[in-house]
Parts: structure tokens; C-alpha cells; sequence
């Protein structure tokens, strides 16, 4: 059997490489070099915190690769653990916060509810009179996505995937109705899959299938600050949902400072949006980042910035299924796909191999929730 992937991004790789383990013979295509999507501009959040089941779920089962990838992959992707503490200001946000811990509790994750002054202990320069509650779980953290992957890269060409890139796929070849490969500016290629994990391209090569996927690119900006004082490293990624921003220790003091904090959210064209970040959106970042804790005072510097384009859906779930015979979308991660691609890559290969998916509930990941009416919103969204 022969699958093609459309898109070396992360979560192109991890399904490769999910692929090739159950051996696959697996050909990627990148239009341009390995990541140059939305992986390599993502700030490399990992947590277990989110607000529906399945999110959860996507969560648990890539944490335990996360958690074992240097060992399995041989490469230190820069895994720390300070944990994700979540805020809110606003009655109706802390009201779902002990259901959403007893939910995540449920699935074995170590969160718990925290009181503002309980959460000042893991973030000293909270000002925690400005909240009514929080959440906490001390897993959660992130990586570096640029070592991750290369990671899974390596592991790829080690298992046997063909890379190419400078390779665009520029249209899906059908026949009676199923996906029998793809058409590229480097000549055909045959395969019994196809799989569409261009990111924030993927309603257009879903577009080459014709499928009309619910997949919106949007712009998000990030900051990279001095604080005055600085953020000491065991601050966990710090988010404060009613006011949209978030900020965690990067080395040696600094921090990142990200968020969407603008009115607008327009639909972007992947090929042609501002990369660089916005200076106005740097300088209410920090602004907000203050109101949350007092790391932010007067000298704090703004040293550099970029933005990129999270794949958004209707509800903030992807989109993970075969949706026409040999074609399987892996799509609409919506800013936590950096996270969930071990899961997503595991997921990939069930639907080539086994015809189903069963690592999680298959449901929320379908296009048809949306017609169904039956999408139920992902709440915990940085
Ligand atoms: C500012 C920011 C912060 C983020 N922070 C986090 C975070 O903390 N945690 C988290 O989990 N996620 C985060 N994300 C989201 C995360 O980056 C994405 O969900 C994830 O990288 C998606 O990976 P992907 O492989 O699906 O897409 P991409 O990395 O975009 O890869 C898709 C690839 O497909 C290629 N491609 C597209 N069309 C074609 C074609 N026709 N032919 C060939 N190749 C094609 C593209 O060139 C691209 O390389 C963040 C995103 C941004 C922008």
C-alpha cells in the first residue's frame, strides 16, 4: 500500500511516520521546505487542559509520546513542565471550570480548580484580585517545535518515508469517486491514500478533491519580551481567558507574550499574509500581560515578534477522517495542532489501515458535525 501526504508540517510528519511504522510505503510532498507552515511559528504549547472530552483525549495520547519522544526519537526537543494555569475574570468563564477539571480528572489528568490567591503560589506576580478562579495541571508545558519536527523528520527517512520537498501538489486525481493520487509540478504520483495535512492550505487541496472543508486561516501574533521583573522558568504558560492573553517563561527571564487581542479575525491567504508581527498588537500584549501579572512593569523591552496562521473550524476540533474513498483529511487543528499531531499521526494510520478510527471518539472529528448542528465548542482557546 502507498499513501501520499500532502504537507511537511508536523502533523504531515508525525502521520508519515505513524504510517511507515505499520508498514506503509509513504511519499510527502512539501511545496516548500519541512514546517515552513504554521509548525515552525507555533509557541509549542502542550497541555491536557481543554474543554471537551475528545480534546482531552487527543491530549492524553500525546503526552505519553511527547513524554518519551528523546528516548524514542533520540532528539531533546526542549520538554519543560511548568504546567498551563488558566484564568478567569468573568462569572460565566469560571462557571465552567470545576465541570471542565472534573471532566479532564476523569480521563486521568492531574488538574485541579485553584482560588485566585491558591494560584499566585505557581505565578507570584499574579494580581489575583482581578480574578474569580483558576485551573492548574503541573503536566502540562511545551516544546520546541522546530526540534520536534526534526525529530520526527529523522524518523521518518529512518523508517523509510520519501520526503520531497519543493514538491506542491496541484491537484488530487480521482477515479469513480475515490482518491488514486495526486498531480504535482513534479509529475504524478500514484497512491491508494492521499492524505490533506496542509494546515492552513487545506481547504484548497481539499478544494483539488472537491470537498468543501470548514477550514479558516486566521492571523496570530506572537512577542518575545525582556520583562521587568523577569518570569522565572517555573511560571507556568499563563492565560487569561476573558482578556485573550497569554504569556510563559522562555530562558533566562524572558518570556513570550501571544494572544488574539484584536477586534478583527478576517480570513487570511496562507501564501500572502503580514509574517511580521504588528507593533500596535505588541504594545496591547504587553499592556494585558500586566493587567494578568506585575512581570510586565515599565522596562519591559519588545525584542521581536512574528506572526502565523492557526487552521481554524467552526468549533476548534480538526477534522479527521476519510471523507471520500482513499481520501482522509487531517485537518482544522485550530492553535493546538502542534500538540495533538502524535495522536492525529496515530489516527492517520488507523483510518489507512484498519478503515476506523479507535483511539478516541470519531465523532466530533467528522465534517458532519457541522451539518448535524452537532459541533460542541472547544472554551479553552489561547
Ligand atoms: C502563533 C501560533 C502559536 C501557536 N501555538 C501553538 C501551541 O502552543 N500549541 C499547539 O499545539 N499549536 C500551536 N499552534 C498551532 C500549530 O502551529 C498548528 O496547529 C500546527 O503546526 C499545524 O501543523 P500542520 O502540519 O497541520 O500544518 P503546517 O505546519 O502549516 O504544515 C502544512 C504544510 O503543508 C504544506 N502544503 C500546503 N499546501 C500544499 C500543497 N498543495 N502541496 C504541498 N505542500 C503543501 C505547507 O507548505 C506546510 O508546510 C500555533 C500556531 C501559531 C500560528
Amino acid at each position: 500500500m502507498h499513501v501520499v501526504v500532502v504537507g511537511g508540517g508536523i502533523v504531515g510528519l508525525a502521520s508519515a511516520h505513524a504510517l511507515a511504522t505499520r508498514d506503509v510505503e509513504v511519499t510527502v510532498c512539501e511545496q516548500g521546505s519541512l514546517g515552513n507552515g504554521s509548525t515552525e511559528r507555533s509557541v509549542g504549547g502542550i497541555r491536557s487542559q481543554f474543554s471537551t472530552p475528545v480534546n482531552v483525549a487527543l491530549s492524553r495520547a500525546s503526552v505519553e509520546v511527547w513524554e518519551r519522544f528523546e528516548n524514542e526519537f533520540g532528539v531533546d526537543i526542549a520538554y519543560r513542565r511548568p504546567g498551563y494555569l488558566f484564568l478567569a475574570r468573568e462569572e460565566s468563564t469560571a462557571a465552567g471550570f470545576e465541570e471542565q477539571v472534573a471532566m479532564q480528572r476523569g480521563q486521568g489528568v492531574e488538574s485541579e480548580l485553584l482560588t485566585p490567591e491558591e494560584a499566585r503560589e505557581r505565578c507570584p506576580e499574579l494580581h489575583a484580585g482581578r480574578y474569580r478562579a483558576a485551573t492548574y495541571c503541573p503536566t502540562d508545558g511545551f516544546a520546541d517545535p522546530h526540534l520536534a519536527l526534526q525529530g520526527y523528520a529523522d524518523a521518518c527517512r529512518e523508517a523509510g518515508v520519501e520526503v520531497r520537498t519543493k514538491t506542491a501538489v496541484t491537484d488530487v486525481r480521482l477515479a469513480d469517486g475515490a482518491a488514486v493520487g495526486v498531480e504535482t509540478d513534479g509529475g504524478r504520483v500514484d497512491a491508494d491514500f492521499v492524505v490533506n495535512a496542509a494546515g492552513p492550505w487545506a481547504a484548497r487541496v481539499g478544494a483539488m478533491a472537491g470537498l468543501d472543508l470548514p477550514v479558516s486561516p486566521r492571523r496570530r501574533q506572537v512577542l518575545v519580551t525582556d520583562p521587568d521583573p523577569p518570569v522565572p522558568e517555573s511560571v507556568p504558560l499563563t492565560v487569561d481567558l476573558d482578556s485573550g492573553v497569554y504569556f510563559r517563561p522562555e530562558r533566562e527571564g524572558s518570556a513570550l507574550v501571544g494572544g488574539h487581542l484584536e477586534d478583527s479575525d478576517d480570513e487570511q491567504d496562507p501564501g500572502a499574509y503580514t509574517k511580521s508581527m504588528d507593533l500596535d498588537w505588541a504594545t496591547t500584549a504587553v499592556e494585558r500581560a500586566a493587567e494578568t501579572a506585575g512581570y510586565f512593569g515599565p522596562d519591559t523591552e519588545l525584542k521581536r515578534g512574528w506572526a502565523g496562521l492557526y487552521a481554524v473550524t467552526p468549533d476548534h476540533h480538526p477534522v479527521v477522517e476519510e471523507s471520500l474513498p482513499g481520501f482522509v483529511n487531517a485537518v482544522g487543528f485550530s492553535g493546538h495542532g502542534f500538540q495533538h499531531a502524535p495522536a492525529t499521526g496515530r489516527l492517520v494510520a488507523e483510518l489507512v489501515c484498519d478503515g476506523a478510527i479507535s483511539l478516541v471518539d470519531p465523532v466530533p472529528l467528522s465534517s458532519d458535525r457541522f451539518d448535524r448542528g452537532e459541533g460542541v465548542v472547544e472554551r479553552n482557546v489561547a
